[in-house]
């Protein structure tokens, strides 16, 4: 857990909306109370909203912040980290910073975590964010995450937040021997969440869970 002082901007109203998402989510069948427990402690809406949204902040539904991408949605942001089964000191690379809130949540469930953000403004802006809100071991990266980050693997965990197309290759060999890759999979509208864990490359499980909608993983930087 991140020790933070009162945070500016958060008060015991948002506390409060913040509890009621969360027994939201939980209604909607996620057990893990570790990562229950760690989405009440991320203020979520001092994630980079839009202004017309940010009075929304806790309504469990994606929105808009800039740059034609979205924080995900609340109840998303549990399902995939359930599914890491997440151990405290966990080496953890997520695929996607955007708004730098599921990196948050990862961080305060004592993962050490690595994120990339292939947009360029997007990635300038969550730095400073997760900074100012008191997030210092997050380490923030400009790049394409379907190369991963070869100078930190191997990896415990990788999270992928963007809708892949196929299973990146150079990430699944970033992992430790029976480390586990969440990603969800598919070209259409709608896609598929998978968990890989990876003992060789004769040797991965594949777990096929429900689908969600994503913004797609695009190659290359932007910006
Ligand atoms: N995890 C984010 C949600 C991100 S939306 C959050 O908690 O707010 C998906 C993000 O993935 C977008 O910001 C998008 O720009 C980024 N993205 C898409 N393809 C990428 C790639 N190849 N490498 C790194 N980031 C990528």
């Amino acid at each position: 857990m991140v020790q933070h002082g009162a945070r500016a901007g958060d008060t015991p109203r948002h506390a409060g909306l913040r509890r009621r998402m969360v027994q939201g989510i939980r209604n909607k069948g996620i057990t893990d109370e570790r990562v229950l427990e760690a989405m009440n402690r991320v203020p979520r809406h001092l994630f980079g909203f839009e202004s017309a949204f940010v009075e929304r902040a806790y309504e469990d539904s994606a929105f808009p912040i800039g740059e034609g991408q979205t924080i995900s949605q609340p109840f998303t942001v549990a399902y995939q980290t359930q599914l890491l089964c997440l151990e405290p000191g966990h080496k953890v690379l997520e695929i996607g910073t955007g708004s730098g809130y599921q990196a948050a949540v990862l961080c305060e469930m004592g993962a050490r975590v690595f994120t990339i953000e292939r947009v360029r403004a997007l990635y300038f802006k969550v730095k400073e964010r997760l900074a100012q809100l008191g997030y210092h071991t997050i380490r923030c990266f400009y790049g394409d995450g379907f190369d991963g980050l070869p100078a930190f693997a191997p990896f415990d965990r990788i999270l992928i937040t963007a809708a892949a197309p196929t299973v990146p290759d150079k990430l699944l060999h970033q992992l430790k021997n029976g480390g586990m890759l969440v990603v969800p999979l598919g070209k259409g509208s709608l896609q598929i969440m998978r968990r890989y864990t990876y003992y060789s490359d004769a040797e991965i499980k594949e777990e096929v869970f429900d689908s969600f909608r994503f913004v797609p993983m695009l190659p290359g930087k932007q910006g």
